[in-house]
């Protein structure tokens, strides 16, 4: 594994492979790497020949109050653990050699940023996609993964991949959870035991709401307050919001139709936890067409 702290080496290692045709694969990560992080990587090296694996704790995504400074740092684990992975590379730059200069110039997608997440943290999505552009300007031509888990996030930085025609092709991958359900986050290690018995309580509302999509339910204020009954009913959660919504516009339409998104996010104890799950409805949607060989096609845009 080579580590790469300087923006000129990364940018000339990797254009010598692509010279020399080798396909390259990114994953932007903000280190404390774990199982979720490294199926990512372990993806990527399925699908590519160098795999840059980006560690950078990114100040600009982190508002006043949030937890930059005590965000977990473990530099030489995220080296074994991106080794054996299949990391060719880790890029791990200094706040220096990421911004030299005051940042004059940022991204801003409209609207995706604007609801769920983008609500409850403002500027939060004006900080990931800023430095992701410079990712992505950095790495050049790739595939760039990143994770289902932080669904938002994968619809933003596709948008933004469209429609600023980066060279990138960006893919999501599922979630990887421990097996009482809860999703693998840096942050859970903030959580005490008693807190950690309480996360699964945002995959088991995940569930209530899916199970209800998938029985037919057709009214998303129902499926919301059945989401949030079920976090509510868990003494040490505080909900922040729960959603239902289209994949790719991630607006919530009047009724349920085709695939659908339910999204959570919730305080237990003080550590904020996210996910979501995807789900289907009972309905084939009118719009779900046929092939020519006459077999249902139901699409699944993003999920
Ligand atoms: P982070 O270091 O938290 O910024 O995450 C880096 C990448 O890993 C993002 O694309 C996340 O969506 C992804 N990721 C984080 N947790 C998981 C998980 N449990 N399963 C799959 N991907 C994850």
């Amino acid at each position: 594994l080579d580590v790469v702290t300087k923006v000129g080496r990364l940018w000339a290692e990797l254009g010598t492979a692509r010279d020399a045709g080798r396909s390259v694969g990114l994953v932007p990560t903000m280190g404390a790497l774990h199982a979720g992080h490294a199926s990512l990587i372990r993806q990527a090296a399925s699908e590519c020949n160098v795999v840059v694996t980006t560690l950078f704790v990114n100040p600009l995504q982190f508002g006043p109050n949030e937890d930059l400074d005590s965000y977990p740092r473990s530099f030489e684990a995220d080296q074994a653990l991106a080794g054996v992975s299949g990391s060719t590379h880790l890029f791990a730059p200094s706040v220096a050699e990421m911004y030299p200069h005051r940042v004059l110039t940022t991204v801003r997608v409209a609207e995706l940023t604007e609801l769920l997440e983008g609500a409850s943290r403002p500027g939060h999505f004006d900080g990931v996609t800023t430095v992701v552009a410079k990712l992505f300007a950095m790495a050049g031509r790739c595939r760039a993964y990143f994770g289902e888990k932080d669904f938002q996030q994968l619809a933003v930085i596709r948008r933004m991949a469209a429609d600023l025609s980066f060279p990138v092709e960006v893919i999501g991958c599922r979630t990887v959870r421990e097996e009482d359900g809860v999703a693998l986050s840096s942050r859970n290690a903030y959580l005490s035991a008693a807190e950690r018995s309480a996360a699964p309580v945002l995959y088991e509302a995940l569930s209530v709401g899916k199970a209800l999509v998938e029985q037919g339910a057709t009214d998303p204020g129902a499926i919301r307050a059945a989401m949030a009954d079920r976090v509510e009913s868990e003494p040490l959660a505080s909900l922040d919001y729960a959603a239902v919504v289209e994949p790719l516009s991630l607006a919530t339409p009047d009724r349920l139709d085709g695939e659908v998104r339910l999204l959570l996010a919730a305080r237990i104890g003080t550590t904020r936890l996210i996910d979501n799950l995807g789900a289907l409805c009972a309905q084939p949607s009118q719009s779900s067409g046929t092939t020519p060989q006459g077999k249902e096609v139901q699409t699944c845009a993003g999920a």
